[in-house]
């Protein structure tokens, strides 16, 4: 993780006011997808999630998670958690996919 700044002004939210919202949706509405689909193709995903991890963000979408599936991750040995990562990340794809498909 870098110990810096840096990550959050290169992440695709940085400065958007609009989008402070879609990152504190409700759980598994449009917004909560799309701010996991905005974060999957973020370049700061991983620092993002482990400075939310590690600060122990107790709401929103940070790093691709949100704040059940941040607990989670934090109480897995680092071998799953790469694993569970990977599983989130399909299970966002897939519903990109599916929308995209659903026009
Ligand atoms: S991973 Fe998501 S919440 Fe974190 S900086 Fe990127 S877009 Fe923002």
């Amino acid at each position: 993780m870098r110990w810096s700044d840096e990550w959050r002004t290169e992440g695709n939210c940085f400065g958007s006011v609009k989008l402070n919202t879609v990152f504190f949706s409700d759980l598994k509405t449009e917004g909560w997808w799309q701010a996991k689909m905005i974060c999957h193709v973020c370049r700061s995903i991983s620092d993002c999630r482990e400075y939310a991890v590690s600060t122990k963000q107790p709401e929103g979408i940070w790093g691709g998670m949100d704040s059940k599936e941040r607990e989670k991750y934090a109480r897995m040995k680092s071998e799953r958690q790469v694993k569970y990562v990977k599983e989130i990340a399909l299970h966002v794809a897939t519903y990109a996919n599916n929308r995209e498909n659903d026009g």
